[in-house]
């Protein structure tokens, strides 16, 4: 006698915080974050070249994940939501003309802390011009959460970039802003603390793995270091992870899924001068489904992928779902990247997944 797989129904998940890329990997990646169920709203991060820091920018950027996204599947419900970069020199007028084209989301990146952040923000008095318009027009600011100083390191950088926070929310108190891919207890605290007008997005991977995946003292890692598992911000400690899960399995309602899907070639991440970024849209809902059911919270699952994040971006509810069915299957090694000669490592590689996602 065979028994039917169980299946689990989700509402189609929203992803706040998305790399597509340009380009040929804007060509590769498009299909695979519809094949793994990201079919609804995914914010396309800006950090393309050139940036994205206009509201016309952004339009073309749109229209180009779209036209990728309708020649994969003619009937899709695929929403790229809009962004623009805000830097030092970004002018209040170019926030609200992008608004008024229908961006959403200002992001700001800090200084050289991660990809083409060549541009990012040193001094945030700067950007006030630009806050000042996004908290007028209703722009809702992502702010990449790393403190830019040299004097602060690394794994410190998260919680010491709530200071420039407190002090943007001091001037700009009706400025709706999120707290992205946060990795610490820290910064688990600090959004908590606040009003409804601050949220935070959580990947996967930072649910996962600690900053001893990344550096090979895991078992896990077999003793080798995983520059596959390297992003910024940097995995921390085992109480920070914890934190982590502890407030999305709570179903907090302002912390909500941002995967930060950051594809790299191979020979862009397995060399001196690794790029930072986990290509984890594969593997994502099936560790999501995984975790949520193990902790016994499955019915907090949907809320956290498609329910916080609207809300707090104010947008309907997602009408579409998706599928999963307890199937395991491998994980590839890598993914050939078509037309680049190399190829892109996923999240995961040559695992076995309990859960997969149905076409
Ligand atoms: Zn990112």
């Amino acid at each position: 006698m065979t028994t039917e797989p169980r299946t689990i129904r989700l509402r189609a998940p929203d992803n706040w915080h998305a790399h597509f890329r340009d380009g040929p990997m804007l060509d590769f990646l498009v299909p695979v974050f519809l094949d793994s169920g990201w079919r609804r709203r995914i914010v396309a991060e800006p950090n393309i070249t050139p940036p994205v820091l206009t509201g016309d920018r952004a339009v073309w950027y749109r229209d180009a994940i779209l036209e990728r996204a309708r020649a994969h599947d003619p009937a899709t419900t695929v929403d790229p939501v809009m962004t623009i970069q805000i830097t030092e020199t970004t002018p209040g007028a170019t926030v609200r003309d992008a608004r008024s084209k229908g961006v959403g989301i200002g992001k700001v990146y800090p200084f050289m802390v991660t990809t083409h952040s060549g541009n990012g923000v040193q001094d945030y008095d700067k950007i006030y011009p630009a806050l000042e318009a996004a908290q007028d027009c209703g722009l809702i600011v992502q702010f990449h959460g790393e403190h830019p100083s040299d004097d602060i390191e690394g794994l410190n950088k998260e919680a010491g970039f709530t200071a420039i926070l407190d002090r943007i929310r001091a001037r700009f108190p009706k400025l709706k802003l999120t707290m992205e891919h946060i990795t610490s207890r820290a910064a688990v605290d600090w959004v908590k603390a606040q009003g409804d007008g601050v949220g935070a997005s959580v990947t996967v991977h930072h649910l996962f793995t600690t900053v001893d995946d990344v550096l090979g003292y895991s078992k896990a890692s077999g003793g080798l270091m995983r520059v596959h598992h390297g992003c910024k911000p940097q995995p921390k400690w085992r109480d920070d992870r914890a934190a982590l899960n502890e407030v999305v399995l709570s179903g907090h309602p302002r912390f909500f899924y941002g995967g930060d899907d950051a594809a790299h070639l191979r020979r862009r991440k397995e060399a001196e001068g690794s790029a930072c970024g986990v290509w984890n849209t594969m593997a994502a809902l099936p560790l999501l489904v995984d975790l949520f059911d193990r902790e016994g919270q499955l019915d907090r699952l949907d809320p956290f992928l498609s329910e916080h994040g609207a809300r707090f971006y104010g947008y309907d509810l997602n009408a579409e779902s998706v599928t999963l069915v307890e199937e395991p299957w491998v994980v590839p090694a890598e993914v050939e990247a078509t037309g680049m000669g190399d190829s892109v490592v996923p999240m995961c590689a040559g695992e076995t997944l309990k859960w997969r996602v149905r076409a």
